[in-house]
């Protein structure tokens, strides 16, 4: 078993079983359609599978990266990061059944561990499973590469040991909070794992209601007309939004596009290498492709957040340079807007701002859905106090730097990952919460 072994070593082993087996074939030997979804004759379905070769584009996602995945006008890939966690999971799978639609699992390693069955109902359900880390740790754009590693390598061996094959698990990988860094990337390229970022996101971690979730999907696919949705199976507002989703997208023709990896006996779908470069390095060009005012964050400023720990905003300070304003580091080389570039180069010499800078307004939390925190503990006190803070400070155009006047990101992260479970001190309730409230 893969769990027995060095995590190393076993990585190595299974993506070697994986790649040379054609077990990996089985995933994709029976992609679902609307017309064989029994039971179901107005399924969305699942329209086309997609084999791709972690070692020919081994970073992919455009909020991030030069390439994403070559998908055709109207054709969308759903992946679901942080689960499982049986009582939303499963509904997610069950929602997702019912429509015949196949989609992409990110899992957490802890998760993986305490409820092993959750993975296994993937697979028995022809969904494909990558990890996303053993603690989802949210400073992997700084911490040291050899951690770094053994989060990679734990979750994998974790998320393997969950499965009675383990060579079923793909080689995709996305990394928490979407906080790349260059040894991260050069790291899981050596392995041959697939670093996913995401095109779009639907910002379901946040403190928003189902309904709104639905919405940003929607009007941000709309925008875009394709591409790689990231969500979370484990949120109650991704459940009660996504059958709304699956069937709304029916409606103007949208197709679910299922991604599997390469084996030796199912090659790589044949591609022409532009079909990936959704964003081509060329400035001219791409400045006709991004928008001028990425709406990410900014088109719903409306809704403002809750009390959620949004890690997105710790990056991009010193070590990216070229990050976006909601603070996904961009990979080198990657094109992006200019006014983006800008705010965040300001960003990094900005004082640190008083923390009533930070106060939001009571009235601004009317539109949205109750905090999930329940009587308890405190959880993830000093996580939420980081996420909301440096949240309305990227909103306000400060990008990721201090908060509340005391400390700075990166003193931050480091206690974010150990609330996380770096530290061996958070329970795995903690972990669920703090997955709860991020990316
Ligand atoms: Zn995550």
């Amino acid at each position: 078993m893969i769990g027995s072994v060095s995590a190393g070593a076993g990585i190595k082993r299974f993506l070697c079983l994986a790649l040379s087996s054609g077990l990996l074939s089985g995933i994709a030997a029976h992609p679902a359609s609307a017309a064989d979804c029994p039971g179901h004759p107005d399924a969305l379905g699942t329209s086309r599978t997609l084999v791709v070769d972690p070692r020919e584009h081994p970073r992919i996602g455009a909020m991030q990266y030069a390439e994403t995945l070559p998908l055709n006008d109207h054709e969308v890939v759903l992946t679901f990061d942080d689960g499982p966690l049986p009582r939303n999971s499963n509904q997610v799978l069950d929602i997702l059944a019912s429509q015949c639609v196949k989609a992409t699992f990110f899992i957490i390693g802890r998760m993986a561990q305490a409820y092993p069955e959750g993975v296994r109902k993937l697979v028995d359900a022809g969904h494909t499973v990558g990890t996303h880390t053993q603690n989802h740790p949210l400073s992997m754009d700084r911490m040291p590469i050899e951690h770094a590693k053994q989060e990679i390598d734990d979750g994998i061996a974790s998320t393997a040991a969950a499965l009675a094959d383990p060579t079923v698990l793909a080689p995709f990988f996305r990394i928490p909070g979407l906080l790349r860094a260059d040894g991260v990337e050069d790291y899981l390229a050596s392995q041959g794992i697939q670093a996913w970022s995401a095109d779009f996101l639907a910002d379901d971690w946040r403190h928003i209601s189902s309904s709104r979730v639905y919405d940003l999907a929607m009007k941000r696919l709309e925008d875009k007309g394709k591409g790689i949705l990231l969500l979370h199976d484990i949120q109650a507002r991704t459940v009660a939004a996504l059958p709304r989703i699956l069937h709304e997208l029916k409606v103007p023709g949208y197709r679910i596009v299922h991604v599997v990896p390469a084996t030796a006996q199912q090659p790589a779908t044949p591609t022409e290498p532009q079909q990936w470069q959704l964003h081509p390095v060329s400035e001219k060009v791409a400045i006709s492709h991004w928008p001028k005012i990425p709406n990410f964050v900014f088109a719903s400023a409306e809704t403002l957040p809750g009390p959620s720990d949004l890690h997105w905003f710790e990056a991009g300070t010193s070590d990216h340079a070229r990050s976006l304003p909601y603070g996904v580091p961009l990979s080198p080389g990657t094109a992006g807007p200019r006014a983006a570039l800008a705010l965040n180069e300001d960003a990094t010499d900005l004082p640190i701002p008083s923390a009533d800078i930070f106060t939001i307004p009571e009235k601004s939390f009317a539109a949205i859905a109750p905090p999930t925190r329940r009587a308890g503990p405190p959880i993830v006190a000093e996580g939420e106090t980081v996420g909301r803070a440096k949240l309305t400070s990227a909103d306000a155009g400060y990008g990721a730097r201090g908060v509340r006047g005391k400390s700075r990101s990166g003193r931050f992260t480091r206690g974010g990952a150990h609330i996380a479970g770096h530290g061996r001190r958070g329970s795995l309730k903690h972990l669920v919460q703090v997955r709860k409230r991020s990316v």
